[in-house]
C-alpha cells in the first residue's frame, strides 16, 4: 500500500486563481513521489472575514446555526476550484465536502470538535488513483446539521483526517517558512526550527506563536502523526517537522521566546483569608466560560486575616470579569479591584528545560538586567512565562533570545546548511 501524505492549505495559498494552479502543482508533486494524497483546503484569501462581516451587517445576533452554514460555504469554494485545477493539470481528481466525506462532530455550532471521521469513501477514491480535496474547517452530526470547528479550524481538519487515515505525515502549509524561536518580526536573527516537539509546540501556540491552530497540535500528539509547516512559495524549503519528543534528537534547554498581548491582570484587594474564597471566585468566572491563565495569591496578611488575588485573563473579557466581580464582592468583602491591560506575557519553552533549574534563574537574571520589572511568574514543565509591562516586551523578548542562543548566526554555526528536500 502506498504511504498517504495529507497536504493542507491556508487562505492565502488558494487566495486567487492563480495561487490554486500553483497548490495544484504542489499536490502532483508530492503524488510524484508515490504517495496517496489528500488535500485539504481552507476558504480563499479573506472570503471568511468577508462572510462574517456581511451576517453582521444584516443581524447583530445571527443564529449560530446559519452563521455556520454561511461560512462552510467559503470552503465549498476553494475545493472544487482545486479539483478543477488538478484535472485541468492532468491529475485524476475530487473534492469533497464534510457531509460527503463524514466528518463527524458533536452538535455544537461555531466550535464543534471532531467526534469521528469515516474513511471508506476517501480511500475508494484513492484506490482510484484519485487526489481527494476536502472541505477544511466545516463538519457533520448525525443528524445532518452543518458545523464548524471554530476560526481556523482547517488545521484541526487536516490533522483529524491524517490520524484516521494514519497519514505517514500531514504538511501544512502556509505563508510563513516554518516555526521559528520567536517571531521573526520582532527579533531578525530569528531562526526557523528543523523540528520542535508536540509539547513545545503547544506552549508556543497558546503564547502567541500564530502559526499553527492549538488543537491541531493536540490532535496530531494524540495519535501521532508527524506534521510539518512549511512554505506555499517556497516548495524547495522543508519548513519545521513537529514530532513526539521521543523521537527527537537532544535539543538545546530554550527552544522559543514567545510574547503574548492578549491579555490584562485583575488584581482583586484584600480578600478575606478563608476557606472558599477563591471557589466562589473562579467559579463565577468559569461559570461565564472566562478562561484564567495565570493566579497568584499573596501572603496572607495575618493581623487583618486578608490576602489579595491577581489572576490574568483575556482581554475581551474584562467587561463580563468585572460584573462577576461586582456580584461577589459582598461575599468576599474585598476592598478594591486593580486592572492593568499594558502587560506582556513573555515565555520561554523548552523540552530541554525539565530539571534544569538554571535556566528560570537566567530568565529571571537577564530581565533584571535589562531593568525590567517582573509582575507575575508562572511555570510549568516546559515553560516559564513572566508578565512585564507592555512597553517592555520587545526588549524582554530580544535579551532572551539572545541570552539563550537562539539568534540564527550561532544556530547557523552549529548545524550548518539545512538539507534540501529530496
Ligand atoms: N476559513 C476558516 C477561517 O478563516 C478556517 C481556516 O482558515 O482554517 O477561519
Ligand atoms: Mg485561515
Amino acid at each position: 500500500m502506498k504511504d498517504i501524505i495529507v497536504q493542507k492549505f491556508g487562505g492565502t495559498s488558494v487566495a486567487d486563481t492563480d495561487k490554486i494552479k500553483n497548490v495544484a502543482k504542489a499536490v502532483i508533486r508530492e503524488r510524484a513521489l508515490g504517495n496517496d494524497v489528500i488535500v485539504v483546503v481552507s476558504a480563499m484569501g479573506h472570503t471568511t472575514d468577508y462572510l462574517v462581516k456581511m451576517a453582521k451587517e444584516i443581524s447583530e445576533t445571527p443564529s449560530s446555526r446559519e452563521m455556520d452554514m454561511l461560512l462552510s460555504t467559503g470552503e465549498g469554494v476553494s475545493i472544487a476550484l482545486l479539483a478543477m485545477a488538478l484535472q485541468a493539470q492532468g491529475c485524476p481528481a475530487v473534492s469533497m465536502n464534510a457531509m460527503q466525506v463524514g466528518i463527524m462532530t458533536e452538535k455544537v455550532h461555531s466550535k464543534a470538535r471532531i467526534v469521528d471521521i469515516k474513511t471508506d469513501k476517501i480511500r475508494q477514491h484513492l484506490d482510484k488513483g484519485e487526489v481527494v480535496v476536502v472541505a477544511g474547517f466545516q463538519g457533520v452530526t448525525e443528524d445532518f446539521e452543518i458545523t464548524t470547528l471554530g476560526r481556523g479550524g482547517s488545521d484541526t481538519s487536516a490533522v483529524a483526517l491524517a490520524g484516521a487515515l494514519k497519514a505517514k505525515r500531514c504538511d501544512i502549509y502556509t505563508d510563513v517558512e516554518g516555526v521559528y524561536t520567536t517571531d521573526p518580526r520582532v527579533v531578525p536573527t530569528a531562526s526557523r526550527l528543523e523540528e520542535i516537539s508536540y509539547e513545545e509546540m503547544l506552549e508556543l501556540a497558546r503564547v502567541g506563536a500564530n502559526v499553527l491552530h492549538p488543537r491541531a497540535v493536540e490532535t496530531a500528539k494524540q495519535y501521532n502523526v508527524p506534521l510539518r509547516v512549511r512554505s506555499t512559495f517556497k516548495l524547495e524549503n522543508l519548513g519545521t517537522l513537529i514530532l513526539g519528543v521521543e523521537d527527537m534528537e537532544l535539543h538545546k534547554p530554550v527552544t522559543g521566546v514567545a510574547s503574548d498581548l492578549s491579555q490584562l491582570r485583575v488584581v482583586v484587594c484584600d480578600v478575606k483569608d478563608n476557606p472558599g474564597t477563591a471557589a466562589v471566585l473562579f467559579n463565577g468566572l468559569a461559570e461565564q466560560n472566562i478562561s484564567v491563565d495565570m493566579i497568584i495569591q499573596s501572603y496572607a496578611r495575618k493581623a487583618l486575616n486578608t490576602n489579595d488575588i491577581a489572576f490574568t485573563i483575556d482581554k475581551g473579557d474584562l467587561d463580563k470579569t468585572l460584573d462577576i466581580l461586582e456580584k461577589v464582592k459582598a461575599e468576599l468583602e474585598f476592598s478594591n479591584v486593580f486592572v492593568d491591560d499594558k502587560i506582556a506575557k513573555i515565555s520561554i519553552v523548552g523540552a530541554g528545560m525539565i530539571d534544569r533549574p538554571g535556566i528560570a534563574a537566567t530568565m529571571f537574571k537577564t530581565l533584571a538586567d535589562l531593568g525590567i520589572n517582573i509582575k507575575m511568574i508562572s511555570t510549568s514543565e516546559i515553560k516559564i512565562s513572566c508578565i512585564v509591562a507592555e512597553d517592555e516586551a520587545k526588549q524582554a523578548v530580544i535579551g532572551l533570545h539572545k541570552i539563550f542562543h537562539l539568534d540564527c548566526d550561532e544556530i547557523a554555526e552549529v548545524k550548518g546548511d539545512l538539507p534540501d528536500l529530496d
